[in-house]
């Protein structure tokens, strides 16, 4: 499926997560120079950006401590993931991307030796796709509050203790024509500002949704989730 919800498909700049990515300081999270490169690129971005959401809602059949299966046979060795859907049924798969011309407009800027505009238009295409990820999973959690549902928190192969190589079926979910996005042998994605990921759907009866960095020992991982 295609998302396309008002609004969702629409990635914007949220200065906080590029202040993060920038090293931001100030009022505004970042200096003044930065802030008037990112304005100036901010243009360009928007013609930039061809945004690409496809989702597709899976059962699941079984959950252990190691992992889950599937309807269908395909595996996820992850025992967090499983943790976090240990109280769902089905789970929400989603490839997200932003396109690659943004990819070609960074090589572009490197070409001219612009290396900081470089710079800040990788980290603002990383905050856009992160953003239109970020707002499809709201929109989801929105959504299936009429249901009395609630939704857990995104998981993406390759962080936590999910392999990146199970993108490999993640991606089995899609037909590999029709997402605009390609699954390389390394597991990593083009275009490059992709994302991949999944949420679970449980009823709102259950206990609030699983948050595996609370008892995480890595204080001082980038993903943390507070
Ligand atoms: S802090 Fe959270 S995101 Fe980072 S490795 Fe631990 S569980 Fe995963």
């Amino acid at each position: 499926m295609i998302y396309r919800s008002p609004g969702a498909i629409k990635p914007g700049i949220e200065s906080h997560g590029l202040a993060r990515l920038l090293g931001g300081r100030g009022s505004h999270g970042l200096s003044r120079s930065v802030t008037v490169r990112v304005e100036k690129l901010g243009t360009s971005l928007e013609q930039l950006v061809v945004p690409r959401l496809h989702y597709e809602a899976k059962k699941i059949e079984s959950i252990n401590n190691s992992g889950l299966h599937m309807v269908g046979g395909r595996a996820f060795g992850s025992p967090r993931l499983s943790k976090a859907m240990k109280d769902c049924e089905t789970m929400i798969c989603f490839l997200a991307t932003i396109g690659s011309g943004i990819e070609k407009e960074i090589a572009r800027l490197m070409e001219g030796n612009r290396l900081s505009d470089a710079y800040i238009l990788d980290s603002m295409g990383s905050v856009a796709v992160e953003n239109m990820v970020e707002e499809f999973h709201q929109g989801f959690t929105r959504g299936y509050e009429s249901e009395d549902k609630r939704v857990t928190l995104r998981f993406s192969p390759g962080y936590c203790d999910w392999p990146i190589t199970e993108q490999k079926n993640l991606f089995e979910f899609f037909d590999s024509n029709g997402t605009g996005i390609e699954l390389l042998p390394s597991c990593l994605m083009r275009p490059r500002k992709s994302i991949s990921g999944v949420f679970g759907v449980y009823n709102n009866g259950a206990k609030m949704a699983y948050n595996p960095c609370l008892d995480c020992p890595m204080k001082h991982c980038e993903a943390r989730r507070v």
